[in-house]
């Protein structure tokens, strides 16, 4: 059985609770009789107990000053960076979880705000600004290509809900990990999993109108470095269960690498 934790400190919990029940309920049921399944728990996480029955963990969006103030006041930031960065389990920040789960942020006074850390990654809090300039953008997200049985570059595009969203600004150097050897080295680099392209300056001056002089401007909305895996964007607001679907089968995948008893298929 694997329990999966949403960090219920302040934020979108009960979104991310619902879509990883359906995401679970939508991943393969067992060929035959004798396989046993695998069983889901999803629950809210408060407190360092709750925490300690996770195998993995969601950090929603919300506000991440706020959060860390209230994981600092719980005694809950050690056990968290301890849960990311030593044990290595699966973690997925969204929006506020990915500055979370930044080594660094920018945009924050010095000293002004608290991360959990585990992705070598400097974010920029608030890219696009304040609440009203929200936004939906449609997505390509080749990585869930893998699924569904479409190629990479034919993946329906997912849609993107960018509410006071951070981005990536800049990807560093590989941290050492306190448990070396703990993963695979093919996956201790930063990757990257998306990113939002949106024409610039994209307005064409009189003296140079062809499409080339467009700026393209790209911004990084999804990494994935080792346990830890980032979104800018709230696939929790939409229905699609895509990613929480590709997120639990590294989770199971995990769980597995752990304890090889975990059995192949999920439970429906
Ligand atoms: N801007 C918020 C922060 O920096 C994140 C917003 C969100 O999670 N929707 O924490």
């Amino acid at each position: 059985n694997i329990t999966v934790g949403v960090l219920a400190l302040q934020g979108g919990v009960i979104e991310h609770l619902s879509l990883l029940r359906k995401a679970a309920a939508s991943l393969p049921t067992p060929p035959a009789d004798d396989v046993k399944p695998i069983k889901f728990s999803f629950i809210e996480v408060r407190t360092t107990e709750q925490l300690a029955q996770c195998d993995a963990l969601i950090i929603p969006g919300g506000e991440s000053t706020t959060m860390a103030i209230v994981a600092r006041r719980l005694g809950l930031l050690e056990p968290l960076r301890q849960f990311v960065k030593i044990d290595c389990k699966p973690v997925w920040g969204t929006c506020a979880g990915l500055v979370m789960l930044a080594e660094e942020a920018s945009a924050t006074k010095q000293g002004g705000q608290e991360l959990v850390g585990g992705l070598d990654v400097r974010v920029l809090r608030n890219r696009y600004g304040t609440q009203i300039q929200s936004f939906v953008a449609d997505l390509n997200l080749p990585f869930l290509g893998g699924d569904a049985g479409h190629a990479a570059d034919v993946v329906p595009p997912f849609r993107g809900i960018f509410i006071r969203a951070p981005v990536v600004e800049e990807i560093m150097t590989p941290s050492p990990r306190a448990t070396p050897g703990a993963g695979d080295d093919s996956k201790e680099l930063v990757e990257v999993l998306g990113v939002f392209r949106k024409p610039g300056s994209g307005i064409s001056t009189a003296e140079s109108s062809s499409t080339e002089s467009q700026k393209v401007d790209e911004d990084i909305v999804a990494v994935r470095q080792r346990n830890v895996f980032g979104t800018s964007f709230h696939p929790e607001l939409t229905n699609d269960t895509r990613i929480h679907a590709w997120w639990l089968k590294h989770v199971v995948d995990a769980s597995r690498q752990r304890n090889p008893s975990v059995p192949n298929s999920v439970a429906s």
